[in-house]
């Protein structure tokens, strides 16, 4: 398995593989890679025949007073995962590799960026789509996979690449869980062991709301109470950001259930901010 640095790199050894008429499958992530990421790289692996992981902490979808210079890194780590299940490359560029000092264009795929995760970090997914565009450009991948633990980047995706008109296939995939619920993230190295424990919150109050969606309840507000007052029992450890329900695809607030409609959460574990979410279709 080879490690590039450069996107010239990258885009060389791609041309050589299209060539051969092989297909590509890119993989974009952060590091720090567990289960949740290597469930990604496992799908791509078995539906394309060369499969690149990108790693990369995007300092752009980083607000000022966030974690980009603590963000956990471990590039042999994940060098091994990525060998292991089976991947052809790792870009793992430098920041100026990928933003030069006068960078100056950024994609913006508006109001589906506007709830939920966009409203408390509102430069967010401007970040993650003009880095996710770039990543499109250099690896130029015929499928990318993206995990539904982050529900809203999967919808913002979809529609910067339906808007733009690129040229992929873009492959969602389900959450992958510790087996006591909690959804797996590399922030979740944060966490003491009382906030571990405290973490927990989230993905109970996910399950209840799923329970409670199953059993034919469409009133949103009774839904979105009854996980409130489930995270509340976690303080004052846990610190609600939002718990919220929205159109699945446009993200729209929509609280009744009346079609594809996703659940999502984001709730301050400490200092840890941690997202999770249910889709029901
Ligand atoms: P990150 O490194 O956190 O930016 O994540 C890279 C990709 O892995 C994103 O598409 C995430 O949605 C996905 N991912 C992260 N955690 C999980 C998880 N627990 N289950 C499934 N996908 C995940």
């Amino acid at each position: 398995m080879q490690i590039e640095k450069t996107a010239a790199g990258v885009r060389a050894q791609v041309k050589a593989w299209k060539k051969e008429g092989l297909s590509v499958g890119l993989v974009p992530t952060m590091g720090y890679l567990h289960e949740g990421h290597k469930s990604l790289i496992d799908r791509a692996v078995e539906e394309n025949d060369r499969v690149v992981v990108s790693i990369f902490v995007n300092p752009i979808q980083f607000g000022p007073t966030e974690d980009l210079e603590t963000y956990p890194r471990d590039l042999e780590a994940d060098r091994k995962l990525c060998e292991q299940a089976g991947a052809s490359l790792i870009f793992a560029p430098e920041a100026s590799e990928m933003y030069s000092e006068d960078f100056s264009t950024f994609v913006d795929a508006g109001k589906v960026t506007e709830e939920l995760c966009g409203k408390s970090r509102p430069t967010h997914f401007r970040g993650v789509c003009t880095v996710v565009n770039k990543l499109f450009n250099i690896v130029a991948p015929d499928r990318a996979y993206f995990g539904q633990k982050d529900a809203q980047q999967l919808a913002v995706i979809r529609r910067m690449v339906r808007d733009l008109n690129m040229d992929l296939e873009i492959i969602g995939c389900p959450i992958i869980r510790e087996e006591d619920g909690l959804a797996k993230s590399s922030r979740n190295t944060y966490l003491s062991d009382e906030e571990r424990k405290a973490a927990l919150v989230l993905s109970k109050a996910i399950f209840a709301a799923k329970a409670m969606a199953e059993g034919g309840e469409k009133d949103g507000d009774k839904i979105l109470e009854t996980m409130k007052n489930i995270i509340k029992k976690a303080e004052p450890l846990a610190r609600i950001d939002y718990v919220e329900m929205v159109r699945w695809d446009t993200i729209e607030i929509h609280h009744t259930i009346d079609g594809p409609t996703l659940i999502a959460i984001a709730v301050f574990i400490g200092k840890t901010r941690l997202i999770d979410n249910v889709l029901l279709q």
